[in-house]
């Protein structure tokens, strides 16, 4: 614990213009700290509490000692965003923003891991976390005939970086516009004039390169005559939707849960096909507990003959846990037994489900890439994925 007379009245004021609102309304009753993932992992401490607390005596990343500093800096980043203490605070103090305060302090100095200034330098120099050429951005869609957009199409399909890129993630991208096509939807992909949505270099607090990428995104959109967007990401969907419009953005932008849950009851989209699995379906963070979808990927889910739909009792909907890969978990190498994704990923085993439903392609890397290394024969499947078989 730091002493009092270590007050830093400079740090505080930067905080709090860079964002950390709410803090003295803070009465350490420690519910964030037992609603946070981080409190499930056996081997990690991670005071929620003490953030507000912390900030309003400028005591943030503020030590003189390297090892000490680092330990802080770490423990910053081990907020991944997933806004459980939010929504279970009394007072209604945001603790994710107060922490990316100190995250866009930090990165100001450049004193953030390596690991992600590496993916804000991919994303501002070419568009997307993994550095791959944009010119390969719509190979997932060639063998598809998806089309590029055009001004008198009704929709642009915006899938997010990882099914752009990622092989797994691609038959995600690739399912959604099979269903769209099948329901005969007017929509087109941006292609090659597509970029990142800049979420995760905003939750990491480079905010000057988010403020670039977002207005490049909303010039391109605006220029191709882009009124409503689809988007497979929930990351894709809270920026363009809740943040965007700040920087003069003036689309409609649906995450394609929302889109195909209403397709299925106007009898657009009928599923006939036997889906005869259990299947548990698992909250991403930012679609349910952010932004309140809920009941849409279920109302798909349960519009399938044969499935059997399944819930992570206590741990469903707004109490939902992380899989651990928001606000630059992705990208972050936590030791084996420091990781929020094997918590989660034993809650969804424990259902005694054959599939995890996923309507996030964070959280379809996460869970299949862990699942690697752990005993079971669950498998991992988006949304659109079983929805496209049963058609
Ligand atoms: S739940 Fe809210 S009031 Fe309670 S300790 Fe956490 S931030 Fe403070
Ligand atoms: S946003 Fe999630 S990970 Fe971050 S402090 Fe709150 S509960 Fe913990």
């Amino acid at each position: 614990m730091k002493k009092i007379e270590e007050i830093n009245d400079e740090i505080r004021e930067v905080l709090l213009e860079e964002g950390a609102e709410g803090i003295y309304k803070c009465y350490q009753c420690g519910k964030c700290t037992s609603i946070c993932p981080w409190y499930q992992v056996d081997l990690y401490d991670f005071p929620v509490y003490r953030f507000s607390l912390e900030t309003a005596m400028g005591m943030v990343a503020s030590s003189e000692d390297k090892n000490e500093l680092a330990q802080e800096i770490d423990k910053i980043y081990r907020c991944v965003g997933c806004e459980a203490c939010v929504d279970q605070c009394p007072h209604g103090i945001d603790t994710p923003k107060i922490l990316r305060a100190a995250k866009r302090l930090l990165v100001d100095f450049g004193s953030y891991p390596e690991t992600l200034k590496s993916t804000v330098q991919k994303i501002k120099n070419v568009g997307n976390p993994f550095g791959e050429p944009i010119e390969n951005r719509a190979d997932w869609a060639k063998e598809s005939g998806v089309p590029q957009f055009q001004e008198e199409m009704d929709y642009l399909f915006f899938p997010c970086c990882l099914p752009a890129y990622d092989p797994r993630n691609q038959k995600v991208a690739r399912a959604t516009a099979g269903i769209l096509q099948q329901a005969e939807i007017s929509f087109g992909i941006l292609g090659t004039k597509e970029h990142c949505c800049g979420e995760v270099v905003r939750r990491i607090g480079a905010e000057q390169v988010f403020t670039q990428v977002c207005k490049a995104n909303i010039k391109e959109f605006t220029t191709s005559g882009v009124t409503k967007v689809l988007v497979s990401s929930p990351h894709c969907f809270t920026t363009f939707k809740n943040e965007y419009p700040e920087f003069g953005a003036d689309f409609e932008t649906l995450h394609i849960t929302q889109f195909l849950s209403k397709l299925i009851d106007e009898g657009a989209i009928k599923p006939a096909k036997e889906f005869n699995k259990k299947v548990v379906y698992h909250d991403p963070c930012t679609l349910g507990r952010k932004n309140g979808i809920y009941e849409e990927p279920r109302n798909i889910l349960k519009s399938i003959p044969g499935l059997e739909l399944l819930e992570v009792e206590d741990f469903n909907r707004n109490l939902s846990v992380c899989c651990g890969a928001g606000s630059g978990g992705l990208w972050m190498e936590w030791d084996k037994d420091e990781r929020i994704v094997n918590v989660r990923l034993k809650q969804l085993i424990d259902t005694g489900a054959d599939i995890i439903a996923v309507a996030c392609p964070y959280c379809l890397q996460m869970f299949e890439e862990t699942l690697k290394s752990m005993n079971s024969e669950i498998q991992v499947m988006d949304v659109t994925e079983i929805l496209y078989e049963a058609l």
